[in-house]
């Protein structure tokens, strides 16, 4: 997250904002303002919890271990560049009830490429993780939260809603600590808000996601002390469960064994 979402958010400039126009989705009081569909504003009773930047061996079973003492399930937007190194633990994250979803391929601030390397790199991501989890992913967020009209045509047309957030721990940072976390989240966490935490800290300060994973339970329980459902941006958004690519497989050869018998 760091560096290009505050610089995203940091650049002023007629001409800069001309011609990125888009990256103001990055910022985030704007976008609940004007766009609350794509800053994931959904059930009034209900928090949407979502981790980015995974999957990672060395953290993510961490968070998979928390949430389900917690019994919480969440939205895990994969790095696919993660996720071809840890395959199994993208299996792991969808075997434990969760629900996955694409951060892109290679995390780099879609405002520096072509048309062509942003299509190329979501569908990518899509269908490595549909080919790896067998879930066909419904929800796509970029890397910085930058998010670009090439990137957008590229959800239209390959079927991807994006999903930014209403509010953030601010765990990338450095300086951020378990407290911080927990306050800043709470200082916008209200019903039908969708939270931004990372359970990886390959793109963050080195360390962070411990601080993030002590922050978690705090999270939940405050969540749950102001009457809210913590789950899954596909609860949270009134959809049903994504469609589970290998389920669906699973039913055609038990359809084709019913034929045969
Ligand atoms: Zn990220």
């Amino acid at each position: 997250m760091r560096r290009g979402l505050a610089w995203a958010a940091g650049v002023a400039g007629a001409a800069w904002a001309v011609h990125a126009a888009p990256a103001v989705t990055a910022c985030t009081p704007l976008r609940r303002a004007v766009l609350p569909g794509l800053a994931g504003a959904g059930a009034a009773g209900h928090v949407a919890l979502t981790f980015d930047d995974g999957p990672d061996h060395r953290s993510t079973p961490q968070f998979l271990r928390v949430l389900a003492e917690h019994d919480v399930q969440a939205t895990f937007f994969l790095l696919a560049s993660m996720l071809q190194h840890d395959p199994d633990l993208g299996r792991e994250i969808v075997a434990a009830g969760h629900e996955v979803a694409v951060h892109g391929w290679a995390h780099r601030c879609l405002l520096w490429r072509t048309p062509g390397a942003t299509a190329d790199d979501i569908t990518a991501a899509r269908d490595l993780i549909a080919a790896t989890t067998g879930v066909t992913a419904r929800y796509y967020r970029p890397p910085y939260g930058v998010l670009t009209a090439n990137a957008l045509r590229t959800c239209r047309r390959i079927g991807l809603r994006p999903v930014l957030w209403t509010s953030w721990g601010r765990d990338w940072r450095a300086r951020a600590t378990p407290t911080s976390i927990v306050d800043t989240v709470a200082g916008r966490l209200a019903g039908g808000g969708t939270v931004l935490l990372h359970d990886s800290d390959c793109t963050s300060a080195p360390g962070s996601w411990q601080r993030t994973l002590a922050a978690l339970p705090r999270i939940i329980t405050l969540a749950r002390d102001r009457g809210l459902t913590v789950g899954t941006l596909g609860e949270h958004l009134g959809e049903q469960a994504g469609e589970h690519a290998g389920e669906r497989a699973g039913e055609r050869l038990a359809e084709r064994r019913v034929v045969s018998a």
